[in-house]
């Protein structure tokens, strides 16, 4: 985790998915950095309140926001701009993983809706609402989405958790050419395989299993990637230290050849 602190100080955060995994260490640690509210949306919601509760109460706030309905998510955006007076900062996070067996042979096309429905769709939802609220509040705001190192290359199987994030790190780059105007910056994170409860229900294998497929994968030696590592990158784009970065996918992949090897 980076040291320096308080580089997010009376921001306001949404991180959707934010009861587990990723989303939960990133709103740790952008509460560790100052940041004055981080809304957590999940459809978790015991989790959520939760998590939100061991941050600090004043601090976190949990909201049940499922992404796949829109006008969720505009409720979400539009409370959080009217408790807290604006958002700075929208990480759009909550995915899904598929069933290994979705080959292109094989393709379910209820599960691929389903997973649609949630990663793509809900993403483009989650950056439509935070746009619009940053727009009409003339914040110069950081969106910021979790594609994957599978949205660069192709696989073996789930083929549509690979198009999914294909089409997240396309959201982005057209994102980024129609905001820069206004000053709102959209950037992705591409984090490589490691062990959340995504992954770990996925394999049906304990966290230090799923850490020992994905290790061998990675050249870089000496260093497990875990959520961590995946928030300090978010935390970069989310900040100033980021201010003229924008369509730009940060791949946290321990130097992976990822792009041109398929891990899921
Ligand atoms: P996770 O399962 O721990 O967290 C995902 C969260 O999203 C969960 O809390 C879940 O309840 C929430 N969610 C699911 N559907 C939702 C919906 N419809 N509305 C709102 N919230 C919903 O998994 P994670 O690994 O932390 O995943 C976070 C993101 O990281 C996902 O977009 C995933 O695709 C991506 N990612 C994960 C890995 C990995 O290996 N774990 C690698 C690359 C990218």
């Amino acid at each position: 985790m980076c040291n320096a602190k308080n580089k997010l100080e009376g921001k306001v955060a949404i991180i959707t998915g934010g009861a587990s995994g990723i989303g939960e260490t990133t709103a740790r640690l952008f509460a560790d950095h100052g940041a004055r509210m981080i809304v957590i949306a999940d459809i978790q919601d015991e989790l959520g309140r939760q998590v939100a509760t061991s941050i600090g109460v004043g601090k976190c706030h949990y909201v049940h926001c499922d992404v796949t309905n829109e006008c969720q998510v505009k409720a979400l955006v539009d409370s959080t701009v009217q408790n807290y007076g604006q958002l700075d900062i929208m990480f759009s996070n909550a995915g899904i993983l598929s069933s290994s067996d979705q080959t292109v042979l094989d393709l379910d096309f209820s599960a691929f809706d389903r997973l649609f429905a949630i990663n793509v769709r809900g993403m483009a939802a989650c950056v439509k609402h935070a746009a619009r609220v940053m727009v009409e509040g003339g914040v110069r705001g950081s969106i910021v989405c979790t594609a994957s190192v599978a949205g660069s290359c192709g696989g073996k199987r789930r083929t549509d958790y690979h198009m999914s994030k294909h089409a997240v790190i396309g959201l982005v780059r057209s994102a980024s050419v129609q905001l820069g105007v206004h000053g709102i910056r959209v950037n992705c994170v591409s984090p490589h395989g490691l062990a959340t409860p995504l992954t770990c229900h996925a394999y049906g294998m304990p966290a230090d299993e799923v850490e020992k497929l994905f290790e061998p994968q990675t050249p870089l030696e000496g260093v497990v990637l875990r959520a961590g590592h995946v928030a300090d990158a978010v935390l970069f784009l989310a900040c100033r230290d980021s201010e003229f970065v924008t369509g730009h996918d940060l791949v946290v992949d321990g130097g992976s050849p990822t792009a041109k090897q398929p891990i899921f």
